[in-house]
């Protein structure tokens, strides 16, 4: 689909880049490029811009911090809404007695605002210690560990439907559940976030301790985009999605240059040269191989963007 980019991107406070290597700006660094990727420089223009798609039959896809996202060598097209401007990244803290509620913009990155609450002995959000990317794609995926995932803290979401209406949900009608919600489809624009005051050093002791947990269980230092599936939850297994991987034997399995990691069995990693379609053959590979061994069908953890309709 040809798109017109006077008649969608014209009068918009927006910066707008063309055949964009978005691949490239996820944590695993391949993939292929984004026909328009479009940075809007504050709300107004971003809902502008959702409007306009919808009116134009036009896909937009939200890009975060890329830490759990897959671009297929082929690229995506339509619009790839980047929240990287000042406005999207803003934390205001509000205290209220010892409980603080603070405001944090969808492009905000999640370990900067670890550090930031930890120095301001701010306890609550200590189980994302060591998680890449922004609080948005934290929100759409529940991201969290063994400490907890994110909707612990948090108290509303501020939601852009892709009709372009703007909506505030209270976290706890959202359904939140493991690395899932009720969240409809749509841009996380904001979130309010609940933290209790706590002294610095217990903070940063948790913090460390979160921290060194993930730090001894997976391969941070190599390129992926964290676990690849999600832990069965509809099977009848005790088992994690990294046990049966690790059961099937398959670490160390590879496809071109992507890798069942020998660290933790559920990271997909890759090395110089790998590309896409590596990782998505993989992919392929364990699940058939985990349903041949234990019967069990694994769904990526992964979010894979193809130039299909979104
Ligand atoms: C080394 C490593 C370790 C990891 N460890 C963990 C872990 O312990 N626990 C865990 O849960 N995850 C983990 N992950 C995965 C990843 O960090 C999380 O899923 C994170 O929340 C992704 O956020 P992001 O901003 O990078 O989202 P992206 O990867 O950019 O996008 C992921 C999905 O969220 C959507 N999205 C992004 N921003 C928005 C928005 N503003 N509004 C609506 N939708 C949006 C995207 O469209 C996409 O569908 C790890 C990843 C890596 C690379």
């Amino acid at each position: 689909m040809t798109i017109s980019r006077s008649s969608l991107l014209g009068d918009l406070d927006v910066d707008v880049s063309l055949d964009t290597p978005i691949g490239a700006m996820t944590w695993y660094g391949i993939g292929g490029r984004a026909d328009l990727l479009v940075s809007p420089r504050n709300s107004d223009a971003l809902v502008e811009l959702v409007r306009r798609c919808r009116r134009d039959d036009i896909d937009v896809r939200v890009l975060g911090g890329g830490a759990n996202l897959l671009v297929d060598d082929a690229g995506v097209g339509g619009v790839v809404v980047k929240l990287d401007a000042p406005a999207f990244r803003q934390v205001k803290y509000s205290a209220s007695g010892e409980i603080n509620a603070t405001s944090v913009g969808a492009g905000a990155d999640l370990f900067r605002l670890v550090q930031d609450t930890k120095r301001r002995g701010l306890s609550g959000f200590e189980m994302m210690a060591g998680i890449p990317g922004t609080i948005g794609g934290a929100i759409r995926m529940n991201a969290g560990g063994a400490w907890g995932d994110i909707s612990k803290c948090l108290r509303t979401v501020t939601h852009l439907s892709m009709d372009g209406d703007v909506r505030v949900f209270d976290a706890a009608d959202l359904g939140f559940r493991y690395r899932g919600s009720d969240l409809p489809a749509g841009i996380v624009l904001e979130s309010t976030i609940t933290l209790a005051e706590d002294d610095p050093i217990r903070v940063r002791e948790r913090v460390m301790e979160v921290f060194q947990h993930k730090r001894s269980t997976q391969p941070m230092a190599d390129h992926s985009a964290g676990c690849a599936f999600r832990n069965p939850t509809d099977a009848d297994t005790e088992l994690s999605a990294g046990a049966l991987i690790d059961q099937a034997g398959l670490k160390g399995l590879t496809v071109g240059g992507a890798c069942v990691s020998h660290h933790h069995a559920n990271f997909i990693v890759t090395t110089p040269g790998a590309s896409a379609t590596d990782v998505r053959n993989l992919i392929d590979e364990i699940r058939s191989r985990v349903r041949a061994h234990s019967g069990i069908e694994l769904h990526p953890e992964v979010v894979v963007w193809t130039r299909g309709r979104a």
